[in-house]
């Protein structure tokens, strides 16, 4: 049997004016039933295109998918806009960082998360505003009955993310995207916000993909984590594996730019150096050597000429040898850490 959801080979290629953008370029996962994978990396990565192609909602017309999403046995790519309608919040749902580009501003909170119920579940108005009012409590909304009846404007920032996770989970889906949700709330909020996913999760028992450039932000809320650099997976593995054992440089730039939890002092924030290339002209190569500290370790033109594979199981998608890896993740970057 395969996983709950295999990704294989997965290509996402943008036409545009300017040329053809390959926003994921050749990846390939699995995510089992209730586990929580962490996809990171920074803006342009292909991390969200990855989910949205998954809820195949890209613009057709200008967009080439090649490879395989295999939801439960169902093939995704192929599949008809009818069939990923019913998919799409009921037995896939997502969270985006802004509640906003989820909730209309014209009906209320809880008519906006009976409603998906209604349709998918075809439950009566009574039965599934019931269900609503349910949700927002479960989500920690005071005064649910009430709140129920309020317009999102009527919300703060951080109980409106709440509402969009009542409105994700009120069919009970099997697979949560969770696109950066977040982001745009202060520390207390945000930590708020993932120990009810958390709480969430025990409860549904849905499997979790979370996005997030923070590596930090998912450590202690994710099984396996996914590194992703310029449209592709550079390093993966589980959640103390790749936080013990890092593989990879770009993971090692990652693992230094989180900020301290154990430390009182405000930690420096060390950013790895450059910017996430042009995904239009992607460097030759490794796509990462133009901002690698490490290509002289390697030797000769091999990281600008050699694409580096990302082997099955544990290993960087890196040209360093396996020793080098580890000599200088313990010699040079956990001393930073
Ligand atoms: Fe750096 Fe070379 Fe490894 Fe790419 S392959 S991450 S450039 S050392
Ligand atoms: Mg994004």
């Amino acid at each position: 049997a395969g996983a709950f959801l295999s990704v294989r080979d997965l290509h996402v290629r943008f036409k545009t004016e300017d040329g053809v953008v390959k926003a994921v370029d050749g990846l390939s996962f699995d995510l089992e039933r209730g586990q929580t994978l962490g996809i990171v990396g920074e803006s342009g990565s292909g991390k969200s295109v990855t989910n949205l192609t998954i809820l195949g909602l890209h613009n057709p017309m200008f967009t080439e998918i090649d490879g395989e999403i295999v939801l439960e046995g169902q093939e995704l790519i192929t599949a008809r806009e009818s069939e990923l309608e019913k998919l799409r919040g009921n037995k896939v749902a997502m969270i985006f960082q802004d509640p906003l580009t989820a909730l209309s501003p014209y009906y209320t909170v809880g008519r906006q998360i009976a409603e998906p119920f209604m349709k998918h579940t075809g439950a009566s108005r009574k039965t599934a505003w019931d269900r609503a009012v349910e949700m927002l409590g479960k989500v920690g909304i005071p005064r649910p009955k009430d709140r129920a009846k309020d317009y999102p404007h009527q919300f703060s920032g951080g109980m409106r993310q709440r509402a969009m996770i009542a409105m994700a989970l009120v069919c009970d889906p099997d697979l949560l995207i969770a696109d950066e949700p977040t982001t745009a709330l202060d520390v207390t909020v945000q930590a708020q916000i993932l120990d009810l996913l958390k709480d969430l999760q025990q409860e549904f028992g849905s499997a979790i993909i979370f996005i997030t450039h923070d590596l930090g932000v998912i450590a202690d809320m994710a099984d396996d984590i996914m590194v992703m650099y310029a449209g592709g997976a550079v390093e993966r593995g589980t959640v103390e594996e790749v936080l013990r054992s890092p593989q990879h440089p770009y993971t090692w730039g990652l693992l230094n730019s989180m900020p301290r939890i154990d430390s009182d002092l405000a930690a420096p924030l060390a950013p790895i150096p450059g910017a996430p290339p042009s995904l239009l002209n992607p460097p030759s190569g490794c796509r990462f050597h133009p901002r690698c500290t490490f290509r002289g370790e390697v030797g000769g033109t091999r990281c600008v000429d050699e694409l580096p594979l990302l082997p099955p199981g544990r290993g960087g998608a890196c040209h360093l040898t396996a020793e080098q890896k580890r000599t200088i993740f313990i010699e040079q970057i956990k001393p930073r850490l």
